[in-house]
């Protein structure tokens, strides 16, 4: 099977994990189960290496934006010596009911990423369990958008260097940056949303919300145009993650992880 017949079946969700235990068997990573919903199970991978910040990217909380799942399975499969050998947590797929159903919300009719302000839903509950404790130098939420014009990031950070502006420039070889000057009634200059938030900011908090107040130095939630071809949002979202990794290596091969 090719790469574009793959990514055809983004909604077939026992082929993509399939893959992914495939990939963890391979690389050496650690693959479980760590809820349930809708009767699908909902998985976490963690790579062998532990010690420090590291990287915590997740996809698929929205189950009608399948180029977000795509694509970080395809880079974590040509990236397993990069996996191997830096702290990170993947959560491949958070709403697997919803991409089956090609459904934006889950079984229960709730959008889960306005739902991490309370540990109610167990599926949440263990997530943030998963989280305790841990600290990431960059964590990055991938999403879609029907709305969009072009590909275009929130960014919230706690420390330099910023990191949105090199992670569009690279996925804007890919899709043109988004032209809207405000969205949700927020300031987007050439695609890029930078924040300042506080827990009143939104009542429902998204999971970026939880990663930047306890988990992360650099937030990012990247959002690709919905009504592009699965390929170029994929390749898009594949060059965001190429991105984010060149600034992890960068930042601790010249002496200063980015954590301090
Ligand atoms: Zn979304």
């Amino acid at each position: 099977m090719t790469t574009r017949e793959g990514r055809l079946r983004s909604h077939d969700y026992p082929f993509l994990m399939q893959r992914w235990r495939r990939l963890a068997r391979r690389g050496g990573l650690q693959m479980s189960k760590f809820a349930e919903s809708g009767g699908q199970e909902i998985y976490c991978l963690e790579s062998p290496r532990r010690e420090g910040g590291g990287l915590y990217l997740s996809a698929g909380i929205h189950g009608d934006e399948p180029a977000s799942v795509v694509a970080l399975l395809e880079w974590a499969e040509s990236e397993i010596p990069f996996l191997q050998n830096f702290p990170v947590l993947i959560f491949p797929c958070l709403n697997p009911w919803g991409l089956i159903h090609n459904c934006r919300l889950d079984c229960g009719g709730r959008d889960l990423n306005r739902q991490f302000h309370t540990a109610r839903l167990p599926q949440i509950a263990a997530h943030k369990r998963l989280l305790a404790g841990r600290q990431f130098e960059v964590a990055a939420t991938l999403h879609e958008d029907y709305d969009a014009r072009g590909v275009y990031l929130y960014e919230i950070a706690r420390a330099r260097p910023f990191l949105g502006e090199q992670l569009l420039g690279a996925a804007s070889q890919c899709l043109p940056r988004e032209s809207r000057a405000s969205i949700e009634g927020r300031r987007c200059r050439d695609g890029l949303i930078r924040r300042r938030i506080t827990p009143e900011t939104m009542k429902q908090h998204p999971e970026a919300f939880v990663l930047h107040f306890h988990h992360s130095l650099r937030t990012i939630t990247l959002e690709t145009p919905s009504e592009f071809s699965i390929h170029e949002r994929v390749e898009a979202h594949l060059a965001a993650l190429r991105a984010i990794q060149s600034f992890l290596v960068f930042q601790n091969k010249s002496g200063h992880p980015a954590s301090r």
